[in-house]
């Protein structure tokens, strides 16, 4: 393939909406392009890497024994009334009506439609277990839609579902899906870590997500160097060996009110005492299903949502309005305690951590006021302890004990246990051998395929531009040729794409008419694995240069037309 015959407009400047590295580049690199926000073309060379991706993902689920399908993305709101979704997903799910004003959703997954298909197949134990998959675009009206194919409206997954007779079935589909996921990411290039996760409302058992390890991730992960733990912040657990909330200084006499004027936040309140924020016990007002509850924290602690509204079983958590507050403290915001609240029936949590906690400061419930020497035990009405904050790095270990570190990560892939929630709102139903009905059990399976291949470019790339892996790049090699009106030059390039093509390696030869700086800045740029340069005055001095972008300069090797195919095979092997 000649560069002139190809639509390639690399952009001297960052766009000015990227935030993140890799959106810069692949907008710069002329992979993708902004056609409104959160909505992007594949260019020329965006699709060749976004298909090499696929490729690798449609190669490893054959493997696994999945089956590729292809669903609509037009889905009939029937189907998510039957499970309730059609409410649930609210504003994040595209809903349209078609000219007889039917209800349609713009699939952002699909789990009420496999089961509707599969259902209408599968009747016998025979025909299972099953595993389906599709490689398509989903859709989701994102709020605030940010960091290029990471956070967009409109996306590729790959979607997979499993169908067990039972949960053992269920199980062993579960880690065939998380075993062909570690080929997968591993063939792209990136490096990837499951991590225990939360199943959200999708489902309640167990489910890993396995994030590409970055800085500009948007997951935070809580891992463990000493036993491999690895969790998202949304779930980590700690040990709390090591977590003192006992006050040494203000022992435990009663409590007394301490006038506060001006001082809300922790750090208010903290300097105020001159104490340090883990001396404070923080006291939020949540509303979980409608019903508010009050929810107790070290000062130093964010409450995890998540947790909480898994401990609470709710369906909804969120912050109370000021309104909500006042009423349940008596207080204005900001004044917020566990010691006799205004309405005493509101259930009060907190974590765990704080079970004993004594000669601690917490709010009033008045306004200007704290209360300090304060034994929760004693002086609160504590409904349950729980598990309800974010972890912090250096908490300890919940299987080895040792410390933890906090990473980041991206989110390219999940599997989850979905049990029957599915099958049983759809009668997904099979005879066993003494005929008799069973509910199947299912699991479902993403890989984010347009945002692995960004999660690559985010993980793989330096000041210059995209180093990509071989096994994803656009193109594998690219071939500058600098004297194009040079016959003897133009044979041996010519000479050489023929045999790199003939090979299997695809190259992009570069023939425009272009300085050789602004030619190797696109090639940095673009982040072809190898550059191959073939020119006059090259050619006199030692033959074709070979250089691998992940290389440096000095890296760089000459060697003759003739030895150039098995130079460039062995610089694409390593
Ligand atoms: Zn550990």
């Amino acid at each position: 393939m000649k560069w002139s015959k190809m639509m390639i407009q690399t952009l001297r400047e960052d766009p000015g909406d990227a935030e993140i590295d890799s959106h810069k580049l692949l907008v710069r690199a002329a992979i993708v392009k902004k056609t409104a926000a959160g909505l992007f073309t594949f260019l020329p060379l965006g699709m060749r890497a976004l298909r090499k991706v696929e490729a690798i993902v449609r190669e490893e689920m054959n493997r696994a024994g999945a089956q590729e399908l292809l669903m609509p993305i037009l889905q009939p709101a029937e189907l998510w009334q039957t499970t309730g979704r059609w409410e649930t997903m609210g504003a994040n799910m595209f809903k349209l009506k078609d000219r007889a004003q039917h209800d349609f959703a713009l699939g952002p997954t699909a789990e009420e439609e496999v089961t509707d298909v599969v259902k209408s197949i599968v009747s016998s134990y025979r025909q299972l277990p099953v595993i389906v998959y599709q490689i398509q675009t989903k859709f989701r009206d994102e709020t605030r839609p940010r960091f290029g194919l990471m956070r967009s409206k409109e996306f590729i997954m790959k979607d997979a579902y499993s169908f067990d007779v039972d949960a053992a079935g269920a199980d062993e589909s579960y880690w065939t899906m998380y075993h062909a996921y570690e080929r997968i990411f591993a063939r792209c290039g990136l490096k990837a870590t499951p991590v225990q996760a939360d199943g959200g409302d999708m489902g309640d058992s167990m489910t890993h997500e396995f994030h590409a390890l970055a800085d500009a991730g948007e997951d935070g992960i809580a891992s463990c160097p000493a036993c491999g733990y690895a969790a998202n912040l949304e779930r980590a657990e700690r040990r709390l060996e090591n977590v003192k909330c006992k006050m040494e200084n203000g022992g435990c006499g009663a409590y007394e009110a301490v006038p506060t004027p001006n001082a809300r936040t922790i750090e208010e309140v903290a300097a105020f005492f001159g104490l340090p924020p883990s001396a404070f016990v923080k006291t939020l007002v949540y509303v979980a299903d409608g019903k508010p509850v009050m929810v107790c924290v070290p000062g130093d602690r964010d409450v995890n949502e998540v947790k909480l509204k898994r401990f609470l079983k709710a369906k909804t958590v969120a912050l109370a309005d000021a309104r909500t507050v006042e009423e349940v403290t008596g207080a204005p915001v900001g004044f917020a305690g566990p010691v006799k609240p205004a309405k005493a029936d509101v259930p009060i949590y907190a974590e765990s951590a704080l079970e004993g906690a004594s000669g601690v400061v917490v709010g009033a419930n008045q306004a200007d006021t704290h209360l300090k020497n304060v034994d929760l035990a004693r002086d609160a009405k504590i409904t349950a302890y729980a598990d309800l904050v974010i972890c912090g790095a250096g908490d300890l270990c919940p299987k080895c004990g040792q410390p933890m570190e906090l990473k980041r990560g991206i989110e390219v892939g999940q599997v989850f246990k979905l049990g029957t929630k599915y099958t049983d709102a759809f009668k997904a139903v099979y005879k066993n051998d003494q005929l008799k009905e069973n509910v199947m059990i299912m699991g479902c399976y993403g890989v984010g395929v347009s945002r692995t291949m960004q999660a690559v470019v985010e993980q793989s790339h330096d000041k210059d531009g995209i180093i990509w892996p071989a096994s994803v790049a656009p193109f594998q090699v690219v071939l500058d040729l600098l004297d194009p009106d040079n016959a003897d030059v133009a044979k041996i390039a010519n000479d050489l794409e023929t045999q790199l093509e003939a090979a299997g390696v695809d190259v992009l030869v570069d023939d425009r008419a272009e300085r050789p700086g602004v030619k190797f800045k696109d090639a940095d740029l673009i982040g072809f694995p190898v550059r191959v340069v073939v020119g006059a005055k090259g050619l006199a001095n030692g033959g074709v240069e070979i250089k691998r972008r992940d290389q440096p300069k000095e890296a760089m090797v000459k060697v003759a037309p003739d030895a150039a195919l098995a130079a460039i095979q062995s610089a694409l092997a390593v």
